[in-house]
């Protein structure tokens, strides 16, 4: 007998309600049943498409009119908007149903979940460990089974990260390929969305429904719908995979060194070919990203002013007072960092020196990536340098979290497509056992192609 979508969501619901991870932000039972009731019908009369009833959760970063929609951040804590995201749109009107939405860090900005205002999530593999971020929530609620899908962003990593620390899978595609309308905005040149889930075949499928042109996102890409399924069965006969020299040095923990060597391995015995390559710029992708995420981080949080929408201080004297009291109250210190260097990065004096060259380094950076590409098909390195830290190891460091960045910021920075796909266990420091990640970075559009390398090995 088939599962009706009604028994699908119920099941996870039930998993959810009795799950200890903090991985949701929003749960809303009757909400959820009454979209799989739809799904229900429409499985019924043969207007379902591929996903009908399939259940679903969102990063609480995608706005949502029946679901609040926090961004982790108590600015937003009671915020409902008018409209849905376009991917929730596209999710919906595909049928999708929505089991809640996911815990993050606050408007995305953060490497291990725990710059969320509703708290850390656990990592389902050892509740002692972050579960990775800026996408924590969807990566621990994937991984622990708690939906079989999840949406994420990725700005600088967010949704490669939490996917190789969950030991997922996910996929950032193509700067452009999915709507930013309705993603509350951290840093609008960098975040693009994508999903998170086991395999990369369950990708493909969240992919199709998830990408294609939006007019009502101004860098949205116009391209041909493609089926991102097509290629998963291709054989890698003759693949060049590119090896970084500089994702191997000596920052690289030796537990993650060795599950990435083995899969490389694993590749060639697919009938890969490894080639060695350089992206010379690698180190500095961390500053560069961390003056220009920032500097439009401060553009785009400008518009929390205590007026239009979120939080509002109880009691104030003039309209600067409000200002300030909403904003001191309502954002937490990851984001009043974020706030204060990019305006300083962003001020008048500063700006050459600053913001102007991480633009040119962000250019030279991209172009190492095109010169790579002449040599080999696909990328392949670590995700991070270590596996899942301790909760509360790094939450006062923030610069020890901008360092973890070191492999995923680059491709970020080029938009280029990458994703994570899990290829076994570290210890880490405290001996338990860690997922590892295996980053795979193709160049534009070439998500079809990443998916097949994935699937084959998966
Ligand atoms: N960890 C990075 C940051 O804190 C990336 C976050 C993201 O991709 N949203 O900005």
């Amino acid at each position: 007998k088939q599962v009706s979508a009604t028994e699908l969501a119920s099941h996870y619901l039930n998993r959810i309600e009795a799950s200890q991870y903090n991985a949701f932000t929003h749960v809303d039972r009757t909400l959820s049943l009454a979209q799989a009731a739809l799904a229900d019908q429409r499985l019924a009369q043969g207007t379902a498409s591929a996903l009908t009833g399939i259940p679903i959760a969102h990063k609480d970063i995608f706005v949502t009119r029946d679901w609040r929609s926090t961004a982790g951040s108590r600015m937003l804590e009671n915020y409902v908007s008018p409209f849905n995201a376009t991917v929730v749109e596209l999710f919906n009107q595909a049928g999708t149903v929505t089991l809640g939405k996911l815990n993050c860090d606050e408007f995305a900005m953060g490497s291990g979940n725990e710059n969320s205002y509703f708290g850390p999530v656990k990592n389902p593999w050892d509740p002692s460990a972050v579960p990775g971020g800026s996408s924590g929530g969807s990566a621990a609620a994937v991984a622990a089974r708690l939906t079989p899908a999840a949406t994420g962003t990725d700005t600088g990593g967010s949704i490669r990260q939490p996917a190789a620390f969950c030991g997922v899978t996910g996929i950032k595609p193509t700067y452009g390929s999915v709507s930013r309308f309705g993603m509350i905005a951290f840093a609008s040149s960098l975040d693009q969305g994508g999903p998170i889930a086991q395999t990369a075949e369950d990708c493909s499928w969240l992919l199709n429904v998830m990408t294609g042109f939006d007019e009502k996102d101004s860098t949205s890409v116009q391209r041909e719908r493609e089926d991102f399924s097509r290629n998963l069965d291709r054989e890698l006969k003759g693949l060049r995979i590119g090896v970084p020299r500089e994702f191997f040095g000596s920052g690289l923990a030796s537990d993650v060194e060795q599950a990435v060597r083995a899969a490389l391995s694993e590749y060639e015995k697919l009938g890969a070919e490894l080639v060695e390559i350089s992206l010379p710029k690698t180190e500095l992708s961390i500053p560069v990203y961390y003056i220009i995420a920032p500097a439009e981080a401060s553009s785009n949080l400008s518009r929390f002013d205590g007026v239009r929408y979120g939080h509002r201080a109880a009691e104030y004297k003039d309209l600067n007072d409000m200002y300030r009291k909403s904003r001191t109250e309502g954002f937490g210190d990851e984001v009043k960092r974020r706030i204060l260097t990019g305006a300083y990065v962003l001020s008048h004096g500063y700006y050459d020196a600053y913001y102007l060259q991480a633009q040119k380094i962000r250019r030279l950076i991209a172009q190492d990536f095109q010169a790579a590409f002449a040599h080999c098909d696909v990328i392949m390195g670590p995700v991070a340098p270590s596996v899942a830290w301790d909760l509360g190891d790094k939450s006062d460091d923030p610069v020890a979290n901008y360092l973890a960045d070191i492999f995923t910021l680059s491709t970020s920075l080029a938009g280029l497509p990458g994703m994570s796909i899990p290829c076994g266990f570290g210890q880490g420091e405290k001996n338990s056992k860690r997922p590892v990640g295996l980053q795979i970075i193709g160049n534009y559009f070439a998500e079809a192609k990443l998916l097949n390398v994935a699937h084959q090995f998966q």
